[in-house]
């Protein structure tokens, strides 16, 4: 049975990925069903402690993901892109390691204090999601704030660039230049697209990471761009989503 000790050293073993932006898999299928890569992947783990019996790792946002051992978990870090046989509960994919947990009985997502609506709730709360994003900086671009979990919960760096491509938005709009109906556009579609990739729907990319790469609609040419106090890297189409203070390339 894993004890504090192991915890311990597994807590040690994973630090090796805090700080960067991970990539996020649940292949166990019981695993998948909690909606736990669709809400993580691409955020920035911040901090991997162990407590009690838990491990406790802290995404950008505030989000912790909680798992607990029980008596066969098993948490492993590996060069990234090692061989594996079996379907492991959870990997945590960066630069060059990646975290594996086997067996993970429990495995919890939490939000944090004063979270936004979730985006994955049926129905989402589009109304006060909305509401939040009207009480902020008029000024703050709309790809900044889309990422913001205390505006609207859920939204990662992927479906904020997949979402704003499809409503035809400029992630650097500030909001004072987006309509009511453009937001609700981006918010509905980005719930669209997640629900979708939550039921296994694997979906053609449109920008993310196809920066210098023709864009399907227009042909113009997908540009990539740090925004935002985090520097999350923004991706858009200059042709067909216009407007804001686009950075110089
Ligand atoms: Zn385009």
């Amino acid at each position: 049975m894993p004890e504090g000790d192991s915890l311990h050293r597994a807590a040690r073993a994973l630090q090796v990925l805090v700080g960067q932006n991970v990539e996020v898999e649940t292949p166990h299928p019981r695993a998948a069903t909690k909606r736990i890569a669709e809400r993580l992947d691409g955020l920035r783990l911040d901090a991997v402690e162990a407590r009690g019996k838990n491990l406790l790792l802290r995404f950008e946002g505030g989000l912790v993901l909680r798992s607990h051992l029980r008596m066969s978990g098993r948490w492993r870090v590996e060069p990234r892109g090692a061989v594996r046989r079996g379907l492991p509960w959870l990997v945590l994919r960066g630069g060059e390691h990646e975290a594996v947990l086997w067996n993970g009985p429990v495995l919890e997502l939490r939000a944090p204090q004063r979270l936004g609506p979730d985006i994955l709730a049926e129905p989402p709360d589009f109304a006060s999601m909305l509401e939040r994003l009207r009480a902020v900086l008029p000024t703050r671009e709309v790809g900044d704030a889309l990422l913001d979990q205390q505006l609207v919960a859920g939204i990662g760096n992927v479906w904020k660039a997949e979402s704003l491509w499809e409503a035809r938005v400029s992630p650097w709009r500030p909001l004072v230049e987006v309509a009511d109906e453009e937001l609700l556009a981006v918010l509905a579609t980005a719930h669209r697209l997640m629900a979708a990739s939550v039921d296994g729907a694997r979906r053609l990319r449109h920008v993310y990471r196809r920066a210098g790469r023709p864009c399907r609609r227009c042909g113009g040419t997908i540009r990539s761009y740090p925004q935002g106090e985090s520097a999350r890297t923004a991706y858009w189409c200059p042709g067909c989503q216009r407007g804001g203070r686009e950075p110089k390339s």
